[in-house]
């Protein structure tokens, strides 16, 4: 078997902290031991242990709770090539073979790069985003009635097993239906590390909310009397992407009390120094 690539050095100054990822460092923790130890090792220890690296993992779960942003995150961690992001029914093709042509351009890059360098070769991230609409379960007629979803299925497992030889790849899918996707995807060797990405707790949410009102925060246009951990409080249920949702809203409520429609033009002083406060939030909950 291949040495293992050394192909990923872990940038060193890395905090958790930094990446602007809310209430997700448990699972973060689990996809580096689960997934990434063994990228950290020295490449004579693996290959003295006889394993692979791992080339695939499936984060699951509810829409909007920060999948993608640890997808690209785990990429920046791990100082891999600008990751390609491809969505899954975009794959899907109607024309005979494309779907499959298409799978097969996305692993290119990777493959030259390995074939120049090797085990030298930088690491290449693929994020498949919904590929449950690629990896339905087999005859389930995925694809939206083309018929195409089987071809492709068994494409991206081919190359996926390919991977054994190219060391330098790895693909990180992403769907809100784990139960959907075929069960030869996730086997060992394949997607093989699960991370459920659930919604936000309330600890979560506070770190969330922190994150997306940080630029406010640091320039003080952020009124005293808005409390994060209230705020978090009655956020229930709310994902990262809604609480997202509600600081944009917050500020245009924010906004909208110092700019009259008709008087856009001169804007007062009062709007350069408006603040948003604890009531716009309040307006943007209801
Ligand atoms: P989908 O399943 O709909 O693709 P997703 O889980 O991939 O959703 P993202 O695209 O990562 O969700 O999240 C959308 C946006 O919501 C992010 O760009 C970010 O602004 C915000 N967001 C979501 N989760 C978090 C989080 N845990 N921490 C900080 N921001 C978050």
């Amino acid at each position: 078997s291949r040495r293992p690539a050394a192909n990923s050095i872990i940038q060193p100054d890395f905090k958790f902290e930094d990446m602007g990822i809310g209430g997700l460092d448990t699972e973060f923790t689990t996809i580096f031991r689960r997934a990434f130890a063994s990228r950290i090792f020295p490449p004579i220890l693996i290959e003295k242990l006889g394993i692979q690296h791992v080339k695939g993992i499936l984060l699951y779960g509810p829409p909007g709770t920060g999948k993608t942003l640890m997808a690209r995150q785990i990429g920046k961690f791990l100082n891999a090539r600008e990751p390609k992001v491809i969505n899954g029914p975009e794959i899907l093709n109607k024309y005979v073979g494309q779907s499959e042509q298409n799978i097969r351009d996305l692993f290119a890059d990777a493959e030259k790069e390995y074939k120049e360098k090797g085990d030298e070769s930088g690491l290449h991230i693929i994020i498949f985003d919904e590929i449950d609409a690629i990896c339905k379960q087999r005859g389930s007629g995925a694809g939206g009635g083309t018929g195409v979803g089987d071809s492709v299925v068994n494409q991206l497992l081919s190359k996926l097993d390919g991977v054994d030889q190219l060391n330098n790849v790895l693909v990180i899918g992403m769907t809100n239906r784990k139960d959907l996707i075929d069960e030869a995807l996730i086997r060992p060797g394949r997607l093989e590390v699960h991370v459920e990405i659930s919604l936000p707790d309330e600890t979560g949410r506070v770190q969330i909310l922190k994150i997306h009102t940080q630029r406010m925060r640091e320039n003080g246009v952020m009124d005293s009397d808005v409390d994060l951990d209230e705020l978090a409080r009655l956020t229930k249920n709310y994902s990262g992407a809604e609480l997202g949702g509600l600081v944009k809203a917050a500020s245009s409520f924010a906004f909208n009390r110092h700019v009259k429609v008709g008087t856009m033009a001169g804007i007062r002083d009062d709007v350069i120094n408006m603040k948003v406060n604890r009531d716009d939030f309040y307006h943007a909950l209801e």
